[in-house]
């Protein structure tokens, strides 16, 4: 099988860990027999470089047409970059935006895993990180408070500000069925978490997830409020599988569950539209502190790229394959310089990539 990836390999140290998860991909296109075509696009400062604008609707119409992008990072240093002179709407990170909104991609998933070789960088005590966590945060992107009507007005000479939290059930439905799709592909467990002792828009929620979750009997189905999956997380974050929740309350979800892991160069993304088609990309920033000094860690890349093996292009194996050599890569003791920790071999950016694609 051969597949069409958009590559955008962005600013700052996204060049280098993009050609990393190049690398890592195609070993595993040779061990599992699928090839992948890669379109290079530029994105973010990258692209005002060249067009003026972060991000040009060729770049899109392209984007489009691939079976998947893959994103390394975007924006420069804010106080020194010349792509922060430029008004908002024509800055790096507007592309990201506009490519979200064009491309459709209403839910979002960032996984928090704790690899037991990088137990120490958790910041939680070890009798609750127990056997460790594995969980998915699965967040609605495109609905709710942030894309709500708002204003800020004056009434009586005192200022008012209103946001208003809408949703409807077909947006509730769409990032429901995903997420408990994704379930079947792990552990068929679902927390829906939500505010139904309070929200309309909660009450809605929670009673669409109910009537999708009939199509799903090989999952359990739990709700949590989300003052309760706050403490959760840091109480006894090994209980959770998918976390399903509305925009608001995955964004600073999705922060503390990575906050938990302890290591920002480890954590994927992955953002997906109604079809198989989605963006992969780290979590982290285009780190232009460290940038074009073959010391950033790529495997955040290379974990998004077996997300998009597994959940674009349904090369299960082939995904799988790519985790278990970064666990592996671990495991002989190979980090990074974020991840150094005494007694392992430190290693830059390219040979973490080579070791990784060795091990498949
Ligand atoms: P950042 O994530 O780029 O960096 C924060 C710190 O973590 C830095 O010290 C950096 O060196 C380190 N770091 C990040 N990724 C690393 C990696 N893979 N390996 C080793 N160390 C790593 O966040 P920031 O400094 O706040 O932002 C830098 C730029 O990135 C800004 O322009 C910001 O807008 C942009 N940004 C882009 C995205 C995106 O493209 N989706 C996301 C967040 C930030």
């Amino acid at each position: 099988m051969n597949y069409k990836i958009a590559l955008i390999p962005g600013d700052g140290i996204g060049p280098e860990i993009v050609k990393e998860a190049v690398k890592v991909l195609d070993r595993a296109g040779e061990k599992f027999g699928f090839s992948l075509d890669y379109t290079k696009l530029l994105m973010g400062g990258a692209s005002i470089d060249v067009h003026g604008i972060p991000l040009t609707d060729e770049t899109v119409a392209l984007a489009k047409s691939s079976d998947a992008v893959l994103m390394g990072s975007i924006g420069g240093d804010a106080k020194t970059s010349p792509w922060y002179q430029l008004e908002p709407s024509k800055r790096p990170e507007a592309g990201l935006l506009k490519i979200r909104k064009e491309l459709n991609l209403f839910a979002n998933l960032r996984p928090a895993y704790l690899y037991d070789e990088l137990k120490a960088a958790c910041p939680l005590r070890d009798e609750i990180i127990g056997n460790g966590f594995d969980m998915m945060i699965m967040r609605e992107l495109t609905g709710g408070l942030y894309f709500g009507e708002r204003k800020t007005f004056e009434e009586n000479g005192i200022k008012k500000a209103i946001d208003t939290l809408t949703y409807d059930e077909n947006e509730i439905r769409r990032i429901a069925k995903r997420g408990f799709d994704i379930a079947m592909k792990r552990r068929k467990k679902v927390t829906s978490v939500d505010k139904a002792n309070v929200l309309d828009s909660s009450r809605l929620w929670r009673s669409v997830v109910e009537e999708v979750a009939k199509d799903y009997p090989e999952v359990t189905l739990e709700h949590m409020l989300v003052d309760n999956c706050a403490m959760q997380l840091v109480k006894d974050p090994g209980q959770f599988d998918v976390i399903l929740t509305e925009n608001m309350f995955g964004d600073i979800l999705s922060d503390e569950a990575s906050m938990v892991t302890g290591s920002i160069g480890m954590l994927s993304s992955a953002s997906l539209n109604e079809t198989k088609f989605g963006l992969y990309e780290p979590s982290h920033g285009s780190a232009p502190d460290i940038a074009g000094k073959d010391i950033a860690n790529p495997i955040a890349t290379i974990l998004s790229a077996a997300m998009m093996l597994r959940f674009s292009l349904d090369l299960d194996q082939a995904a799988d394959a790519v985790e278990q050599a970064v666990k592996q890569v671990l495991k002989d003791g190979y980090r990074t310089g974020d991840i150094m920790s005494e007694g392992c071999i430190q290693v830059g950016c390219t040979k973490m990539g080579d070791l990784i694609a060795e091990r498949i």
